[in-house]
């Protein structure tokens, strides 16, 4: 048997070793003695060959030809369902990318594209044969084919749609992804009906969208109608025969307008193309659908349309036209002068043909109708015109709006290399568990999520699994993430979390809880502070008079009572103040007055109060002597009975607070310590060794010159309270080059 590939593609064709391709122990050369391809297989190979020698240099089609053999070989012994080989599906697929003139990349990735999903033969494989273009290509479809079998909701299209392009990031993996989804189509009648309907549907839903989002017109009318004959099969039927016999009967008419239109652009010295437009069933349907016509209302309009040299030629043809038949008045439209989003342009108008019947017509000129029927693909169809400059200007604009364009340059697959899908840079598509999609801004977290999926998951969140792994809450998350968070009943927002959120509806609820709360200690704080303030005058809290308060509201501006306690917690208002105004013309009560004198002290309950703050001049930590000290707008501080940054404040009244560490606290709080060592190398290492294993992490080192024989490093831990500290010292000291070590405290407030 003699071999195929080579001679149709010329060239030789590099071996392939043992091992990668699995399946095949017995297989030992490059093509084997049984391949039979049937006589289509090789007539496709002719023709792709053919395709490919028109546009290609002969080394890239040598290397198309390697993928196509590495391909076969791969998927050898693979039958599609319709009882072909496999290896007809990719080639079909490059087929059709060759025809839009795709480089050698593209090419060698459609015949490829599904031999990582398919075999054992893996990304890595495919670079080092085929370039690492080619891999990433590859590895670009294989991905969304992962995608495609995660569910999502019907009503999610759009998402779905704008995640797929998001995740392409190369308009090739699109166009290959487009290109098999067609070929999908086209031998679907293998499937079972109802796998047919699922997949024509989605097709409708996420294929077709996007091609037409491309501008890919033949392409989008070819998937619609397709997946319309799959979905509705009867109605399919049943339309076609209708529109069959319509044209039938409106052969004349449709005649008569021909001709008059071909007479009457020639008299006006307009050389142009004139062809009756055959709207598409899936079109028909949709009309009739979704504006409750029947189906002559439908087909009672008749398309030409007019393909003229250049696009002053278009506005001339129009007055022609305008001349012959009557315009329907506000049916023109000029999408040359203002293009679609998709870079389609046209002259649309509708005029009044004999016996009345509406004609709707397009005019636009040769480049215009290749961008309307390729799209995006048109740029590397016609880079060989001699008009490909003005063709090329065009799309380039278009795709500057869709792409980010790194570098243009004439060699067309050069500008494949930096021609990038970015069509929704901003966001990032993630799926929930149950196929949710979820669009955020780009750069966000699990928090992001948790906090749009609901305020309360939000709010409780407390880990996240990302593609079935567990991961930190500050993960930024990618394109087709799955991922779910983990709630506990008692979690709470933790202010680090503002540090990374991107979404600002996050970022709100994270700040409108913290508040809330801070309010809510602030006003417990307050209390507390107000009712030993009173009973230092002989008073209590809880018998004060209401009169007493109305008048102190009345003459502050307070809004409430409560306010007012936040206002003392947070270091607005001093208690003492606001307890003596409260106390004007309040009787005193005896009893009281006795409770005021075993006033007891505020307990600290952790390091990280809202309104109770530890002091960064002294760092108090549990076992240290403390008091405590409100100043206005500082709320409660917390210092040590010997800090120095408060020494000089001692003489100010009123403003001290006895307070002591809750019993049995727990919590890392923050120390600093000193340490003096001899300057040797890896003594930095070792100390912060032994700092780690006495059970202490280290938030900051900063260290003096350290010119001398001695340096001096300066260490921020997390410490639990004074006896941990000791140990973590005594641990230190012990090592031979610590000279001298102690806890440190900054002189500054
Ligand atoms: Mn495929």
């Amino acid at each position: 048997m003699t071999a195929v590939a080579p001679p149709l593609f010329g060239g030789p064709v590099p071996a392939i070793e043992p091992g990668m391709v699995p399946g095949n122990p017995d297989e030992s050369s490059l093509i084997p003695a049984d391949m039979h391809p049937p006589v289509d297989l090789a007539e496709d190979l002719e023709r792709f060959n053919g395709k490919l020698a028109t546009y290609l240099k002969p080394e890239e089609i040598t290397r198309v030809g390697a993928a196509y053999v590495f391909a076969d070989a791969a998927h050898r012994g693979q039958l599609r369902l319709t009882g072909d080989p496999y290896i007809s599906h990719p080639l079909a697929v490059a087929q059709n990318l060759a025809s839009w003139h795709l480089d050698a990349n593209a090419l060698m990735a459609a015949l490829l594209h599904d031999v990582m999903e398919d075999t054992a033969i893996t990304k890595e494989q495919i670079a080092v044969r085929f370039g690492k273009v080619a891999a990433e290509l590859v590895d670009g479809v294989s991905k969304l084919d992962r995608i495609e079998h995660q569910s999502f909701e019907e009503a999610q299209a759009e998402n779905f749609r704008k995640m797929l392009l998001a995740m392409a990031r190369d308009v090739r993996v699109i166009l290959i992804k487009l290109s098999d989804r067609l070929h999908n189509m086209q031998t679907l009648d293998a499937m079972r009906p109802e796998k047919r309907r699922r997949i024509a549907r989605e097709t409708l839903d996420i294929y077709a969208p996007i091609a037409n989002r491309l501008g890919l017109n033949a392409l989008y009318r070819e998937l619609q109608e397709l997946a319309f004959s799959h979905a509705h099969p009867l109605r399919y039927r049943v339309l076609s025969k209708a529109v069959k016999g319509a044209r039938g009967n409106r052969r004349e008419v449709v005649g008569r307008i021909v001709e008059a239109i071909r007479k009457a652009l020639p008299e006006a010295g307009i050389d142009a193309e004139v062809k009756g437009r055959e709207k598409h069933l899936y079109g028909i349907y949709r009309k009739m659908r979704d504006k409750h016509l029947s189906f002559s209302q439908v087909l009672d309009i008749y398309g030409f349309r007019i393909v003229v040299k250049n696009r002053p030629t278009c506005y001339l043809a129009l007055g022609a036209l305008h001349a012959l038949y009557q315009p329907v008045p506000g049916k023109f439209k000029d999408y040359i002068a203002i293009p679609k989003a998709n870079g389609y342009q046209s002259l649309h108008t509708t005029l009044i043909g004999p016996f009345g019947t509406p004609v709707e017509i397009q005019i636009r000129d040769a480049h215009m109708h290749h961008v309307a029927e390729s799209g995006v693909a048109s740029h590397w169809l016609y880079k060989d015109e001699s008009a490909i400059d003005q063709l090329q200007q065009k799309t380039h604009k278009w795709l500057q709006s869709l792409v980010e364009l790194q570098s243009a340059s004439g060699d067309s697959s050069e500008f494949l290399e930096h021609v990038k899908v970015d069509l929704f840079p901003g966001e990032v598509y993630v799926f929930s568990p149950k196929g949710k999609i979820f669009a955020l801004p780009r750069g966000s977290t699990p928090v992001d999520l948790a906090y749009a999926v609901h305020t309360d998951i939000g709010d409780r969140c407390v880990a996240c699994r990302i593609n079935f792994e567990t991961m930190p809450l500050r993960t930024e998350l990618r394109n087709g993430d799955r991922v779910e968070i983990i709630t506990a009943p008692n979690a709470a927002p933790n202010p680090a979390w503002l540090g990374y959120v991107k979404s600002a509806r996050a970022r709100s609820k994270i700040r409108h809880f913290l508040n809330t709360k801070q309010n809510e200690e602030s006003a417990a704080l307050g209390e507390r502070l107000l009712s030993h303030a009173l009973r230092d005058l002989g008073l209590a809290l809880a018998k004060l008079p209401a009169q007493a308060w109305d008048r102190f509201k009345r003459a502050s501006g307070a809004r409430s009572q409560k306010a007012v306690m936040a206002e003392i917690g947070l270091g607005k208002r001093l208690p003492a103040i606001v307890a003596r105004r409260l106390a004007e013309g309040v009787e005193v009560s005896p009893s009281a007055a006795n409770e005021g004198r075993a006033k007891p002290a505020i307990l600290i309950h952790g390091p990280e109060g809202v309104a109770i703050k530890l002091g960064n001049c002294c760092r108090p930590i549990p076992g240290d002597p403390i008091v405590g000290m409100i100043r206005k707008g500082q709320g409660l501080v917390v210092h040590t009975h010997d800090c120095r940054a408060i020494a000089k404040l001692r003489s100010e009244r009123g403003n001290w607070v006895d307070v002591e560490w809750e019993p049995g606290i727990t919590g890392l709080f923050e120390a600093s310590i000193k340490v003096v060592a001899k300057n040797v190398r890896g003594v930095l290492a070792r100390i912060a060794a032994d700092i780690a294993e006495a059970g202490s992490n280290i938030v900051n080192i900063s260290m003096d010159d350290d010119s001398g024989e001695a340096t001096t490093l300066f260490f921020t831990l997390q410490v639990s309270d004074r006896v941990h500290l000791a140990h973590i010292l005594r641990s230190v000291r012990r090592i031979p080059e610590v000279v001298r070590i102690t806890r440190y405290v900054e002189t500054k407030p």
